[in-house]
């Protein structure tokens, strides 16, 4: 089959010969970016959206949008492969998902590619999002010790008591723009290797990486119908939603659209768990090394141009500390290297479209008007800067005295600006921390070990970093925040997602004796 430039040949639920002339139908040499149904590249579809390369501006490619019929077939799919699905051994399973992880490892650079291509990200941070992804494989390869129910002799006399888990069904995975590799890979491994099937609804932003993985699963040798692709907007999400044979929503994205998902799945009797946005805070104590904050704040600030869940996004500078990081910190954005991200000497990308930058920017400007201090004003090149044409860039940016009341405070603003906000104390530092409707990560830099272990102890976060900024958890743990970070009780990969992707079942047992059977109205006693 033929590709487009940067588009996988493994991509190729996207053909690049459209038949339609007018321009929502595609262009000659867009690729047609279709779902994956049974087995199937779809690539057609009644709408279709634009995908971008983000570093040129330039239309590169037309994803499908899918209807509810189409999320019907796809549902459908899935269903009917459950039943086989299930009762195919766990060591089988476990051997697929073997095979896959070696996949992913031969086709790390292939699916790189595929993912900065539509996002923009550097290739190096795309290829750290497969490593990632790798992880939550090499987990559920381990799901034979985990689908372990318990077991109790003798629970009452002659009776036995044990607990399976299992396979729910149909699981739906929703999936944001800024991992399109990993937050699906997140998700599917575990489901499948708990006997589900699945439905995943890629971002429409940058929809190939899905068919590449789906691909490369049915490489692996999972069987048609197991994991199905369907892309689409908010149509093909409200259907997930209220599908009768949906039996699960994993979602991540934004926290309003993770709300909605969340009130309407579960009033639909789904199981759900929504992950939504964030504004993590990063607290540098006056202890701290200042170097090595300031490393750690534009690593974790800028990498990804600020599109990361976990990127920092407020400094908490504490006490006296703060005029010396806010120059380093100062120092390192100036040398920056932004550019594209298939160009090696790039570090930071473009945004993800032109109205997020626009949106991002525009919030630089209120932040400004609102009386914060602009450091570094990302909206202009700075000196020796390259001409990045129409690309969707935005320069870092560094705004200090930042208050809470500040719209750049307030909103997730989700590109590359970092808000320094004084404080006095570790008590004033962590109740902003606490204070924040947010609880995705939160960080503290300090040499002092109590202090840690306090935050440690005293931050209100689902996943906390000390003297690290971005505290992802490995992939044996699970990821998840707290407050309007995550709607539902149980986090995304590692344990907790086996026990979102199985049910729980407890058998009761006894081999009774004829000889002492008899009738007994009253209600059943263990002693
Ligand atoms: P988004 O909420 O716009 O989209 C996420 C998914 O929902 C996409 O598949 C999209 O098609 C769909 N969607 C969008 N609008 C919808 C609507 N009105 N109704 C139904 N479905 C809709 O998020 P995004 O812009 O793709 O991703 C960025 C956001 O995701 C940020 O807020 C970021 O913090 C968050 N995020 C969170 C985590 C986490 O683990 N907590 C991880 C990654 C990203």
């Amino acid at each position: 089959m033929e590709t487009t430039a940067g588009i996988s040949p493994h991509a190729q639920g996207a053909t690049s010969a459209p038949t339609a002339t007018d321009d929502e139908q595609g262009r000659a040499g867009e690729a047609r970016i279709g779902h994956w149904v049974a087995g199937r590249a779809r690539p057609d579809a009644e709408r279709y959206g634009p995908v971008h390369d983000p570093a040129t501006g330039a239309v590169t490619g037309r994803v499908a949008l899918a209807s509810a019929a189409d999320v019907d077939a796809a549902v459908a799919a899935a269903r009917d492969a459950f039943p086989a699905w299930r009762a195919t051994s766990v060591s089988r399973r476990v051997a697929i998902l073997f095979a896959f992880h070696q996949l992913l490892v031969d086709h790390r650079d292939e699916i790189a590619a595929v993912v900065s291509a539509e996002h923009g990200k550097v290739l190096s941070d795309a290829a750290g999002e497969v490593a990632r992804a790798l992880e939550c494989v090499e987990f559920a390869c381990g799901i034979g010790q985990l689908l372990k129910g318990g077991y109790t002799e003798q629970a009452s006399s002659g009776v036995d008591v044990h607990e399976v888990k299992q396979a729910l069904g149909v699981v739906a995975c929703i999936t944001p723009f800024n991992f399109p590799a990993m937050v699906p890979l997140w998700m599917i491994p575990n489901a499948i290797a708990c006997g589900n099937t699945v439905v995943l609804k890629p971002s429409e932003r940058d929809p190939s990486a899905s068919l590449v993985v789906a691909r490369l699963l049915q490489e692996a040798g999972v069987p048609d119908g197991v994991v199905n692709v369907v892309q689409g907007d908010r149509v093909a999400v409200e259907r997930l939603l209220e599908h009768p044979d949906v039996e699960a929503v994993s979602f991540v994205g934004s926290t309003p659209v993770a709300r909605h998902v969340y009130e309407t799945g579960t009033r639909h009797g789904k199981r759900v768990q929504a992950l939504g946005g964030a504004k993590n805070h990063m607290v540098v104590l006056p202890d701290a090394d200042v170097d090595v904050a300031a490393d750690a704040a534009v690593s974790a600030a800028y990498g990804s141009a600020g599109e990361r869940c976990m990127a920092v996004s407020v400094l908490v500078a504490v006490g006296a500390v703060a005029d010396s990081l806010v120059e380093a910190i100062r120092e390192r954005v100036a040398r920056l290297v932004v550019g594209p991200g298939s160009d090696p000497a790039s570090q930071m990308g473009p945004l993800i479209t032109a109205e997020h930058r626009d949106r991002v920017a525009a919030r630089v400007g209120t932040a400004a008007e609102e009386g914060a201090t602009l450091v570094v004003d990302g909206r202009e090149a700075p000196d020796g800067a390259g001409d990045l044409g129409e690309g969707f860039f935005l320069h870092p940016t560094l705004v200090d005295h930042v208050r809470p009341e500040h719209t750049v405070y307030r909103e997730e603003i989700f590109g590359p600006v970092l808000s320094v906000v004084r404080a006095e104390s570790y008590d004033e530092a962590v109740g902003l921390v606490n204070d924040n409707p947010y609880g995705n990560g939160a960080a503290i830099f300090t040499r002092d070990g109590g202090a840690a272990r306090a935050f440690e102890v005293d931050a209100r976060a689902g996943m906390i970093g000390v003297n690290v900024p971005i505290p992802v958890p490995v992939g044996y743990y699970s990821f998840g925040g707290w407050k309007s970070s995550l709607f539902g009780d149980l986090h995304v990969y590692g344990p907790e997602s086996v026990q979102f992707y199985t049910r729980t079942k407890v058998v009761t047992t006894r081999w009774p004796d004829p000889s002492t059977a008899g009738v007994d109205l009253g209600f059943p006693r263990t002693r």
